[in-house]
Parts: structure tokens; C-alpha cells; sequence
């Protein structure tokens, strides 16, 4: 006798009581909205007071470490793939397919340091950046947590025209050097928090000839946790497997959610003797490019996984 297989299937699979005929199926839209509300959801019942990333030098790593994992062990359950169903995120993210380890750089106090508060006097600037922004220099202020007390403290950005901006920045040592050697063994993008047309100036000063930086990622592309502050989830590149892809940065949270993939650089504001890009670039070439996986060569340097577990088992 022939097998009827439609019943097979259903009594192995018990496909009736997962979709009973009178209930729907979910569509994917509807999944999505789901999850980013379970994402703020979960994220709204967290507070954290971040430690801001201008406490991360080199005389206070172990504390800044030990503070930024307390506060990541607290979101360690979190589902931050669910925030990556926000389509927002994905916007102009690169389908990247290349053969080479790739190499994320962030912005803001890794590379430069742009002087929105003007703590310096414009004659130190190494360069003097200009771009047209409406509002989000209003927003990249409040982010920098820079007050504007009265109209004398807002700056060279409101010289000229309402929507031009200026604002003066510092140059990290050794950056274009860094860029052009690490060029070489892997494929190099910005991945910053910051909003785009700030970041393509800055980005058209640093590599002019649209050479070094193979494509880069904004503010839109990073997660922001319930206003504590922002995530780059590297799982936004669909294909890219997470052992080839590593991101410098000078904060630890950027990392929340692929913890080892990160590697954490000094914050930069001014400092002419800083060599920190230098000494990046030996790890990068020495150890991870020729990793297998680089969070296996990361976590064996940093181990912020491990302190980060000890940290749970303590509590
Ligand atoms: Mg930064």
C-alpha cells in the first residue's frame, strides 16, 4: 500500500499544531517588528551609565576595561540580531566579497579627533575641515555631550552659512602611513558612529585619492542602545564570515556584541607623541593577518572574553 505522504510529513513534522489553519503565519515583516520591539524591549530595562571613551588611555586601560566589560556583561543576553532586522541599519551596506581579511577602522578619536567643544585654539588644528550638514551637527554635538551655553560657544561651524560647517581636527600620527601599509594585506573600511557627510570630509582629507578606504559605514549602519550608546554589529555584512573581519576602535562598546573581533585602541585627542597607530599596525600584520580566525588570536592577546566571564562569576 502507497504511503500517503502529505500525512507522513504532517505526523513527523506536526506541521498542523505548529501552524493550526485558523492561526496565520507570521509574515517576515511582522517577525521583524516583533523582534526590534523585543530588541528596545529588553534594552529599555538596562541602564548604564557609560564610561566615556576619552577615559580609555593608557594609564587607565585596566579600569577602563574592567568598567566597559561590567557594563557589556549586563547586555550579554541581549539579541542584537534582532536590532539588525531594523532595514535602516543595512542602508548602503557594501556586499562584500573579497578575498582579503577585512579591516574596519573607526573615526572619531582612533584616526582624528575633531574639536566640535573648540578646547583648541584654531592655529593648532592640522586641518580645518568643512562640510554641509543641516541639524546633525546639532546632534554629533549632543552626542560629544557639549553644551551650548550661549551663542559665543558654538564655534567655527556657524561662520558661514547656516547648513556649512567647520570644525577643526587633530591628526593621529603615523595615520596616512597606517593606511597605505595596511592596505596591503587587507581590505580597509570606516565603520564610525558619526553622521556621513561629517565623516566624508574627514574621509576625503585622509585618503584625497579615494584609494585606502574601500567603502565606508556611518551612524545609520550602527546599532544605538537605548541611548547609552552605539554598536557596530559586524553580522550587517551578510557574507562575511566573523573570522575575517576585525574592527579597531577606541571603544569598547562599539565590540557589544562580537566582543572578539575587536580590537581596542587608545583614545586620540591631540597627542603629537602618541605612537599607538604604530604599534596597531604591527599586531595587525604580525598576528592577524595571517590568523585563521582572529578572534581566536584576539581573545588569546586580550582576552576580554575571559575577564568578561570572570566578571559574571564574581557577581
Ligand atoms: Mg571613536
Amino acid at each position: 500500500m502507497k504511503p500517503n505522504i502529505k500525512k507522513l510529513f504532517q505526523k513527523t513534522l506536526n506541521i498542523e499544531s505548529i501552524y493550526p489553519e485558523s492561526k496565520e503565519i507570521p509574515s517576515q515583516n511582522d517577525l521583524s517588528r516583533a523582534h526590534l520591539e523585543e530588541f528596545k524591549r529588553q534594552s529599555s530595562n538596562i541602564v548604564i551609565f557609560p564610561v566615556e571613551a576619552k577615559d580609555n588611555i593608557a594609564e587607565n586601560y585596566s579600569q577602563y576595561l574592567a568598567k566597559t566589560l561590567t557594563h557589556l556583561s549586563q547586555i550579554k543576553d541581549i539579541n542584537f540580531e534582532y536590532a539588525l532586522e531594523d532595514g535602516k541599519i543595512k542602508e548602503g551596506v557594501p556586499n562584500l566579497s573579497f578575498d582579503k581579511k577585512i579591516l574596519l577602522l573607526d573615526l572619531d578619536e582612533t584616526l582624528i579627533h575633531a574639536d566640535f567643544d573648540e578646547e583648541f585654539s584654531k592655529d593648532e588644528y592640522d586641518k580645518i575641515i568643512k562640510f554641509k550638514a543641516k541639524n546633525e551637527v546639532e546632534d554629533e554635538k549632543r552626542e560629544k555631550n557639549i553644551e551650548d551655553s550661549d551663542s559665543t560657544s558654538c564655534c567655527l561651524s556657524e561662520a558661514e552659512d547656516d547648513d556649512i560647517h567647520t570644525v577643526g581636527i587633530f591628526v593621529r600620527n603615523g595615520v596616512k602611513d597606517f593606511l597605505e601599509e595596511v592596505n596591503k594585506y587587507f581590505e580597509v573600511g570606516i565603520f564610525t558612529a558619526s553622521v556621513k557627510e561629517y565623516a566624508d570630509a574627514v574621509i576625503s582629507f585622509l585618503d584625497p585619492e579615494n584609494k585606502l578606504i574601500k567603502f565606508r559605514l556611518y551612524r545609520n549602519n550602527c546599532i544605538n542602545f537605548n541611548d547609552w550608546f552605539t554598536v557596530k554589529d559586524l553580522r550587517i555584512f551578510n557574507n562575511v564570515d566573523l573570522k575575517k573581519i576585525v574592527l579597531l576602535d577606541n571603544s569598547m562598546y562599539s565590540f557589544a556584541s562580537q566582543i572578539n573581533n575587536g580590537i581596542l585602541i587608545n583614545t586620540f585627542i591631540n597627542d603629537k607623541s602618541d605612537n599607538e597607530l604604530y604599534n596597531a599596525l604591527e599586531y595587525l600584520i604580525k598576528y592577524i593577518y595571517p590568523a585563521e580566525d582572529i578572534r581566536d588570536v584576539n581573545e588569546r592577546f586580550f582576552s576580554f572574553q575571559q575577564i568578561m566571564n570572570d566578571i559574571i562569576k564574581c557577581k
